[in-house]
Order: C-alpha cells, then structure tokens, then sequence
C-alpha cells in the first residue's frame, strides 16, 4: 500500500518534469515589433498591442505550440534589440541589401511597397528626383532612409513612427513623406485625413516583409518558416491578412493614374486607329479615284461602242425594211427574233410576235420541214407558189439557213423568201416573144415551101407547053397538078390552122354541134389517114367498145383534132411503127386515145406541147413539117366541147394522146350524114405537110 502510494505521488512529479524538459526544448520566443506601424503592429488607445504581425504570431504560436512573448518598442529600439540579441526576432521587418548583413528573415509575409506621399494641390512632386531641394519625413529606421540617400540637396527629418510623419506632412513641417504604403493608407484614414494627402508616382520600392532572426538564427527561421507555410496551407493566413488588408482604403490617385493611363492607352489606340483609318482612306480614296476616271473611260468607250451598236443596229434595221425577200428570224425553241415588213407581207400578217416555226405546221408544212431541217444544222430551199388570195398565185423561192455561233453550235434559223413572180413573168413573156419569133420564121418557111412548089410547078408547065411533045405536056400537067393541089392543101391547112387558132385566142372559135354517132366521125377520119398513109409503111388500127355512140359534138372539128393527132402520130413514127385509135364508152364521158410507136417526147416537153407554137426540138420536128400550133388548136377544140386532152410518151418509144369527152346529147334532130368526100379531102389538107 505504502508502494503505491509513492507511485502515485511520483507520476505528477515526472509529468511536470517532462512537461518542463518539453519546456526547455522549445523556450520562450522573444518577438520585438514597432509600437506604432498600423496596420502591421500598432498599440492602440486602450494600450492593445495589435495588428496584421501580432495575429500572424498568434497563429504561429498556436500552430507551432511554442510560447511567444512579443515586445512592442519604439523600431529603432527594435532593431537594436535584435541585434544586440536582446531578442529572438522582429515579426515584420522589410528585406534589404544592407539588412541582410545583419539579420536573417524568413520567407516573405507579404510583398510590401514605399511611396511618395503628398499634400492635394501638390503638382510639382511625382517622382523621386522631384524630392531635390525639398523637405521630407521618413520614420527612422524604415527603409526608406537608403531611398532618399541618393537624392541632393534634400532635407530629411526622421521621425520615430509613421504617423508623427504623417502629421507633419499635414501640419506642413515638410513637404512629402516617403514610407510604407499600406501603413500610410491606414494613418490617414484612421485620421480622417485622406482628402488631404495623395499618393504621387509609381511605387519606389516593392520588397519582401520578413520576420527577421539575429543573423545566423537557422532554427528559430526554420520554425517559423515551417509554421508560415502550415499557417498559408490551412487557410488561416488568408483570414489574417483579409483581416487587415482585405478592406483596403482605395488608393484613388493610382486608381485615377491607372484609369488616365487606360484612358491614354484608348486614346493612343484610337488615335493610331484613326490616322491608319484616315490613311488607308485616303489610300483608298486615291484608288477609288482612279478606279472612277478609269471607269469613266471604259464608261465613255462603252458608250461610243453602245451609240456605233445603235447606229449600225438602225442601218441594219433599215437595211432589213427595205429589202424586198422576206427575212424571218426564229430562236431554235420555234420563237420569232424578227421579221422585215416583206415578210410580214408575204405571209399576210400584221405583227410579227404571234409568229412561230409551229405556225407552219398547217398551212406550210414544207417550211415548217424545212425549219427543222436548219435547226439540224443544214441549209434548206425549195421553189413554192403560194395562192395569196387578191395577190393571186406568187412563185417563192424559200431558202432556210441555220445560224451558227461558236464550235458550230446552230443558235437560231433565217428564212429568206423570195418572190420571183415578177421575174418569171417576165421570162415568160422574153419566152413567149421568142416563141413569136421563131413562129413567124416558122410560118414564113412553111408558106415558102408550097409557094416555091406551086411556082416550080408552073414553071415547069410554061416550059412544056413551050416545046415538048404531046405526051411530055401530058405529063409534065397531070405532075404539076399532083404538085400544086397538095401544096394549096398544105397552105390552105396553114391558113386554118391560123384562122382558128386566132378564132380560139379571141373567142370566135365556136362549135357547130350536133347530136351524132362520133364513133363513126373518128372511124371515117381514121380511115381517110389510112388510105393516105398506105406507101409509107405504117400500120394503122381502129379499134372501139360501141359501134355507135350519139352525142353533141362538131364533126368537123372532131375530125380536126383527130386528124391533127394522126398526122403527128405519122410524122413522129418510122416506117414499120404502128398507130391505134381505140375508143372506149363510159358512162358519162368517152375516151379517145391515139397511141404510135414512134420517137416519143421527154418528160420534161410532156408539159410544153399543147402551148402556143411550141415544138419539142426543132431538129427533130424538122423532119416533118410543121407550125407549132397543131396541138394547141386541138386543146382548144377540145376544151370547146368540154373535154380535156392529156398525154404520155416514153421517149423512144412512143406517144398516147388521150382525149376524155363528155358525153352529152341536145333536144335536136339526129344527123348522121358525114360525106365520105369531105373526110378525105381534110385528111389531105390536114396531111398536105407529109411528103408521101
Ligand atoms: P406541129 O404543127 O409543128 O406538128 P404540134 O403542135 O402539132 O406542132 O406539135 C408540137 C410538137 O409536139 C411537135 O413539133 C413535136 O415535136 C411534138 N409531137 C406532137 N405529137 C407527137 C408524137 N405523136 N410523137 C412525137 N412528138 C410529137
């Protein structure tokens, strides 16, 4: 019992003892500070020593678990303190070259900076070298005393702390104050006094606040530093420092300095931006200047080549109008371009713009194939005649060309029509004089011959009857009659052909009609040929459907046609050639055909022969006789009696003629009397031009 009793009383004691070992191994840290430097350490009113350092050294002390005693005394004092070792540290000391000699500081507690502090109204201050010749306040000790070393001619007054400093600078003891910022800051506003000082020139001095060791202190720094950094890493160093310099009096002259220099700094941008605006305008104005007199040019050029375009434009217009073909322009989709007024005349239309290819479509469908032939690419023309109602027929020679642009690409047509009535007329007309000519050459020869027969004749029966015997003047009568008769035949023919023919242009040509059997008319005369023909060695046939047939016909003038016919036929065919007269009945018509087997007539003549003193080929109608006007006088004889006439040869091989009558009977007395006589008689006259 005794024993545990004195366990029990031993365990406090070795507990004070090792809290007292604990103790030694961390004793009491001495921390001097100035007594008057707000906010960093300051005493205040009530005898408080506080500020921004003694929190800090609180929280170090907390953190650290090491007791801190600190110290407030006047800085000078502090410094010497230290130095003299008197004390451990100072808690807030800002770092310099020369301090640095004798103390050892920690980390940075904060980035600390010296100013010029000036009364307002003050203008002649703004930097450093402005303090020559002036009078000015420093706390003694303070770093600012290696600042205003350097400048002349100055006079310094040290005060002990800032604020006396302050004061002075107020009260006008001196003209600025050279010392810490914040610290100056905090005076004036705690005075009241901020209105009446500013803050001239940039800051003079940014250093490190340190706490400061006696010089060599590497424990006591290395405690602080590790308490610093845990202080900064939990935050707590933060709210400390917001404590006391989160609010801060506003430095208005800086702030104002700044905002000019801003200010300037637009400015000068803007300055800058102008004068480069109002140069490249200017550039930009110089160019512009000379786009416009460049355009201006061109402008004017354009203009020249605009009024020449115009002007060619209105001669080609005019060109166009005065033409006298018809020109029409069509797009490849079928729309007009334009059209000259002899088109639109020709085609009778007022205005061009309802015009298109597809309107030809109807009534011209040629053109219109011939349109899409150009659109093809190729040219097109054809001769056309066109019924234009008062105009009558007109003869268009219509010709289609593409027009083509680049790489031959068809862009558009051009019909050109051109009317060539006129000009064909008048051919006709050259055609027909010449005819004329030739016809009276033709009629001059063809009465010479039978007169220079019948005159030979006559002289040939004065000369026998002059001497000769009875049986030459025999002869020489009975040839000369044989002579004479077919030769006044012949120009008694001649001189019908012409009676009648002249009858048939001025319209007395008319018709004796009768009711009669026209199949024996054209048999009689058929044989009256045969008879004549037999020495030549032509064969001829009659051959008919009916054996009789009534109708009103001339006689005469059928036997006419008929024996005009013939008589081509004989004149046109080869001895050993055949002729056939064929007559078939129809109902309301009867057909007539003459067929030969003689030379024939081109195609191209086909046309021509039945027009007025027309022969296919003089030398081959030379071989027979011939006016011209047999054939038109048969059209006419049978266009009389309401007929027509056509015909188709094979060259070389022979010639039809075909005549189509209409079959009609008058309310007449029948007469079928045609004397053998008379038949033969005109088939003598109608052949006096074939030398038998
Ligand atoms: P012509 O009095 O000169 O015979 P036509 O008017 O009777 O005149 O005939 C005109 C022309 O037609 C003739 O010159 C001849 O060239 C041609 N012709 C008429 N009939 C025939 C035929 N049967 N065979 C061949 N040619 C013919």
């Amino acid at each position: 019992m005794r024993k545990t009793y004195w366990i029990l009383l031993l365990i406090p004691v070795i507990f004070f003892a090792l809290l007292q070992a604990s103790a030694d191994v961390h004793p009491t840290v001495i921390v001097a500070g100035d007594e008057n430097y707000p906010p960093y350490e300051f005493v205040d009113k009530n005898g408080a020593y506080k500020g921004f350092n003694i929190d800090v050294m609180k929280a170090l002390s907390d953190e650290l678990g090491v007791r801190v005693e600190i110290r407030p005394m006047p800085w000078q004092d502090a410094l010497e303190a230290l130095e003299a070792g008197k004390v451990d540290a100072i808690q807030g000391m800002t770092r310099s070259a020369s301090r640095e000699e004798k103390f050892s500081f920690t980390n940075a507690l904060l980035q600390n900076a010296q100013v010029i502090f000036v009364r307002q109204g003050t203008d002649n201050i703004v930097e450093l070298h402005d303090l020559k010749g002036s009078t000015i306040a420093i706390q003694s000790g303070d770093i600012s005393e290696e600042l205003v070393e350097r400048i002349p001619e100055v006079q310094v007054i040290i005060y002990s702390n800032q604020e006396q400093a302050i004061r002075a600078l107020l009260d006008g003891t001196v003209d600025a104050f050279v010392g810490n910022r914040l610290t100056g800051l905090y005076i004036l506003q705690s005075l009241k006094q901020f209105d009446k000082i500013k803050i001239v020139g940039e800051p003079l001095y940014i250093t490190e606040y340190c706490a400061a060791t006696q010089k060599g202190n590497e424990v006591l720094l290395g405690l602080l530093n590790t308490g610093l950094g845990k202080l900064k890493q939990n935050g707590e160093y933060d709210r400390i420092y917001n404590k006391w310099f989160g609010e801060t009096v506003t430095d208005r002259s800086i702030l104002w300095k700044k905002l000019i220099i801003i200010v300037n700094s637009i400015l000068v941008v803007v300055i800058i931006v102008i004068s480069m605006v109002f140069y490249w305008n200017r550039s930009l104005k110089k160019i512009v200047d000379s786009r416009t007199s460049e355009l201006a040019a061109v402008n004017q050029e354009l203009y020249r080549q605009q009024e020449r375009l115009e002007q060619s434009s209105r001669l080609r217009g005019k060109i166009l109008e005065s033409i006298l073909d018809g020109i029409i322009a069509f797009s490849t989709e079928g729309e007009v371009l334009g059209a000259n007024h002899a088109a639109k005349e020709l085609l009778q239309i007022d205005k061009e713009e309802s015009l298109t290819i597809e309107s030809f479509k109807a009534d011209s469908s040629f053109i219109y194939e011939g349109c899409l032939q150009a659109i093809q690419g190729s040219v097109w023309k054809k001769s056309l005649i066109w019924e234009k109602g008062s105009k009558g027929t007109i003869n268009i020679e219509c010709s289609i060309y593409p027009i083509k642009g680049p790489e031959e690409k068809v862009e558009g047509i051009i019909i050109v029509l051109h009317d060539y009535t006129e000009r064909k007329l008048l051919n006709e007309a050259k055609e027909y004089d010449k005819l004329k000519t030739e016809f009276f050459a033709n009629m001059s020869h063809e009465f010479r011959t039978p007169l220079s027969v019948i005159l030979a004749a006559a002289q040939l029966l004065e000369l026998k009857a002059r001497g000769g015997t009875q049986q030459d003047i025999k002869d020489g009568i009975a040839k000369s009659i044989t002579s004479i008769k077919q030769n006044v035949n012949r120009l008694s023919r001649l001189v019908n052909n012409i009676i009648d023919i002249t009858k048939a242009d001025t319209g007395f040509l008319q018709l004796q009609q009768k009711n009669q059997n026209i199949v024996s008319i054209i048999e009689d005369a058929t044989m009256s040929v045969a008879a004549l023909i037999e020495n030549k060695g032509i064969n001829i046939e009659f051959d008919t459907d009916v054996e009789e047939k009534m109708m009103a016909c001339d006689a005469e003038k059928i036997e006419r046609v008929i024996l005009n016919l013939l008589s081509n036929s004989v004149k046109f065919t080869q001895k050993g050639g055949s002729i056939f007269v064929r007559i078939q009945d129809g109902e309301k018509h009867i057909r007539i055909s003459v067929r030969d087997t003689g030379i024939g007539i081109p195609k191209d003549k086909q046309g021509l022969i039945f027009d007025r003193f027309r022969q296919v080929d003089k030398s081959i109608s030379r071989v027979s006789e011939g006016s011209g006007i047999g054939l038109s006088l048969v059209k006419s004889l049978v266009e009389l009696h309401g007929g027509s006439i056509s015909v188709e040869s094979t060259y070389g091989k022979g010639s039809v003629f075909e005549i189509l009558l209409p079959v009609i009977l008058l309310e007449d007395v029948d007469d079928k009397h045609v004397t053998e006589m008379l038949n033969t008689k005109k088939a003598e006259i109608e052949f006096s031009d074939i030398y038998f």
